[in-house]
């Protein structure tokens, strides 16, 4: 088996926020993998695959953290690398994907037609198309998350996850079952303009949201993957969702806890603790999986601090 492009991530305990909830809390910092968020993990197994498979070619739409695992995966294994983003993904991360030697198409207003356009160059032999959430494989590249976090410490009583499309989540549930985690909850985390996986599973039905609206550019999935909500429905998966504000609010308290800056996406699983919701009351010990980001510069951060306080 070739070597893993992801690396193993530190596990913290929150000794301020511990003692100040008088609870076990401990935070899996995937913020510390290389292009700063989990993405890697599953992406990055994606693409291995994909070149034992005999691909020469990765393309992906995203102008987030998916587009720059697969940068960085192309760029460890010498493999050409496409990333198509809409004309919205900022000069901030375009940079960044560029910087890893793949060709940055912009294309189409929003992320659906950059996918469209993403899809059409994969027709020449030796492409591949990169899925960023919605493929066995990232998911199984996931759950390596869970395979850390055991031999880092003994099974919690919840795992709280941020969920777009919900391929780290249903890298989660896969990882619990081969770990044997059998008494540890799952508890989804998403903004509110994006909460998909909270509305499916209030309808108790495979159904997604009419529009995205939340500075949480991570988490815009209109729709969870069918295996994400087949997954939730049978684990009675707790789903919560908070306020932009709010999600922004715990960035920067953990900013002041442990010096890292991450996406609002992943301060919505933050705010979980930050902000000691109802979901967690009756809890003792709760691993936040921290997914981290690397679409937040600190310009942005103090721009949305002032709009949002
Ligand atoms: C991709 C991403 C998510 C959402 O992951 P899904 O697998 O789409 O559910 C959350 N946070 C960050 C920082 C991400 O990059």
């Amino acid at each position: 088996m070739t070597k893993a492009l992801h690396t193993q991530t530190p596990l913290f305990y929150a000794h301020e926020l511990s003692s100040q909830l008088n609870k076990k809390i401990y935070f899996k910092m995937d913020c510390h993998q290389p292009t700063g968020s989990f993405k890697i993990r599953g992406v990055g197994k994606r693409c291995q695959e994909a070149v034992e498979e005999g691909y020469e070619h990765f393309v992906i739409a995203s102008g987030g953290n998916a587009g720059l695992a697969t940068a960085y995966a192309g760029w460890k294994m010498g493999i050409k690398t496409t990333v198509v983003v809409p004309e919205t993904t900022q000069k901030f991360m375009r940079t960044k994907i560029a910087a890893l030697g793949a060709s940055v198409k912009v294309f189409g207003e929003a992320w659906n037609e950059a996918n469209v356009f993403a899809k059409s160059l994969v027709k020449k032999e030796k492409a591949i198309y990169i899925p960023p959430f919605n493929h066995p494989t990232v998911w199984a590249g996931n759950a390596s998350v869970i395979d850390e976090c055991d031999r880092q410490m003994p099974p919690p009583d919840a795992v709280v996850v941020a969920v777009g499309g919900g391929g780290y989540f249903c890298g989660v549930i896969e990882g619990m079952l081969r770990n044997n985690w059998k008494n540890t909850a799952v508890i989804t985390a998403e903004t509110d303009g994006a909460a998909s996986m909270k509305k499916a599973l209030e309808e108790q039905q495979f159904i997604g949201l009419d529009k995205i609206d939340s500075i949480a550019s991570s988490l815009g999935a209109k729709r969870v993957a069918e295996q994400a909500f087949e997954y939730a429905i049978n684990k009675e998966v707790v789903a919560y969702s908070v306020s932009d504000g709010q999600a922004l609010d715990a960035c920067r308290l953990f900013l002041n806890e442990t010096g890292n800056l991450v996406e609002p996406a992943c301060g919505a699983a933050l705010a979980a603790v930050y902000h000691n919701l109802d979901v967690i009351q009756h809890l003792d010990s709760i691993l936040v999986l921290v997914c981290g980001g690397s679409g937040l510069s600190l310009e942005q951060f103090n721009t949305y601090l002032k709009q949002y306080s």
